[in-house]
């Protein structure tokens, strides 16, 4: 899906080494340097907050459909792909039926605050956004996770988890309502953030998202993160650089 392929682990070390850099230079531009997260997919692997929900549905399936809740238990995390159905095709979970009530119960579940707590920060996430913003970066978490169901779950995980949150320099931006698009969300907020300074890096896992970036500040660096992201996504536009995780090795 990437223009480029995804960096190998040294040429990922020493480019984000490189935006530790850029930013520890333009800290005392008159327009400070700002870095930008996305949460999901980005930041933090939500992936066991699906297997925490799908070990919900096995529970409530018990003793009406035991077969199906045996499997359901038993679906790990690397067996989480963008898609439900995807998922537990794999397991032989393919009656329209039960995918549709486990797809309920996900979709009721997934984007709320209580759930949130399930995620888990990618590798180096942590103490990446430590030395962007120790460098003297403000952090903008730019998220499309909704302001009403799952702003305080969010703050709270990423105080849980150590990210810099709740000092100054720190933002977590939410997504006005639950049905607005992502993508035109994102699309609004890009250019807003010049008001707080200079973008120096935007960090995504979705390619619509980096192809925003990218067209919105293309002297800053946009990264996809190579986890999962929607089916439909758009080509990644030239320019783009794709990463596994935040490790600096
Ligand atoms: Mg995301």
């Amino acid at each position: 899906m990437s223009s480029k392929p995804t960096l190998a682990p040294e040429a990922q070390h020493s480019f984000l080494r490189g935006v530790i850099e850029r930013v520890a230079s333009a800290r005392h531009d008159p327009r400070p340097p700002v870095i930008v997260f996305d949460l999901d997919g980005t930041l933090l692997d939500n992936r066991p907050r699906t297997v925490a929900i799908l070990r919900e549905v096995a529970s409530v399936w018990e003793s009406s459909r035991p077969e199906a809740s045996r499997i359901l238990a038993s679906v790990e995390v690397e067996n989480i792909c963008y898609g439900l159905a995807d998922s537990l095709a794999p397991f032989g979970v393919t009656d329209e039926a039960l995918v549709a009530e486990a797809q309920t119960h996900w979709r009721d579940r997934f984007f709320t605050d209580p759930m949130l707590r399930h995620d888990r920060p990618l590798a180096g996430a942590v103490a990446f956004a430590h030395a962007v913003y120790e460098a003297g970066a403000t952090l903008v978490y730019l998220t499309g996770r909704d302001l009403p169901n799952m702003s305080l779950g969010s703050w709270q995980s990423l105080r849980d988890h150590g990210f810099p949150i709740g000092v100054v320099g720190t933002e977590l931006v939410c997504k006005p309502t639950f049905e607005m698009s992502d993508e035109l969300f994102k699309r609004g907020q890009a250019p807003l953030l010049r008001r707080i300074g200079q973008v120096i890096a935007s960090f995504d896992n979705e390619p619509g998202n980096c192809n925003i970036f990218l067209e919105t500040y293309p002297e800053a660096a946009s990264v996809l993160l190579d986890t999962q992201h929607s089916t439909h996504a758009p080509p990644l536009l030239p320019g783009v650089l794709s990463i596994r995780d935040f490790s600096l090795g």
